[in-house]
């Protein structure tokens, strides 16, 4: 993998579904979480998707009109940290918010050796939701989420408080 590379699964131009308003979505390939249940198995191993390049992405989310945002997802997305920092950075500059699913919760990234190397990325989002997919814990009527105990997080606030400040949505 190049550093101005990205193995991705997919991406939507305007999705609904993702995070508020419309916006765009890139599935991020490869995941070492394997939440059982995972709706989206064929994200898992980090040899297949596509790979392209991360200009390619950050050009098309210019050129995108009538989106709010963008939601990098996965996959797990914090595997390819490189990635998620350039296009979180092309997304602002857009004016768009970024907004990221990972399987790591905001803790294990913020204080364990489990995701240590993706700590600054936080620096680069305004929402993490976070946490493994828990079966058990699954409700069709989450919104933006898929099981109870994943959060909502405002990162800025959080990094601000240094302690998990969850959106009221
Ligand atoms: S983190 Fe997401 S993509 Fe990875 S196994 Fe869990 S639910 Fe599936």
């Amino acid at each position: 993998m190049k550093d101005d590379t990205v193995r991705i699964a997919g991406k939507i131009r305007h999705s609904s579904v993702n995070g508020p308003g419309v916006r765009y979505v890139v599935f991020f390939q490869g995941c070492p979480h394997k939440c059982k249940g995972c709706q989206n198995p064929e994200t898992h191993d980090p040899l297949e998707g596509e790979e392209v390049y991360i200009s390619d992405i950050t050009d098309e989310i210019k050129n995108t009109r009538y989106i709010d945002g963008i939601t990098i997802s996965g996959g797990e997305p914090l595997m390819q940290p490189h990635a998620v920092k350039k296009l979180a950075e092309a997304a602002h500059l857009t004016g768009l918010d970024v907004w990221l699913y990972t399987g790591w919760t905001f803790e294990e990234i913020m204080f364990d050796d489990t995701a240590k190397e993706v700590k600054n990325i936080l620096e680069d989002l305004d929402v993490l939701v976070d946490g493994r997919f828990v079966e058990s814990l699954k409700s069709e009527g989450y919104l933006y989420r898929g099981s109870s105990n994943q959060r909502i997080i405002d990162v800025p606030a959080s990094l601000d408080r240094g302690t998990v400040i969850q959106l009221d949505l």
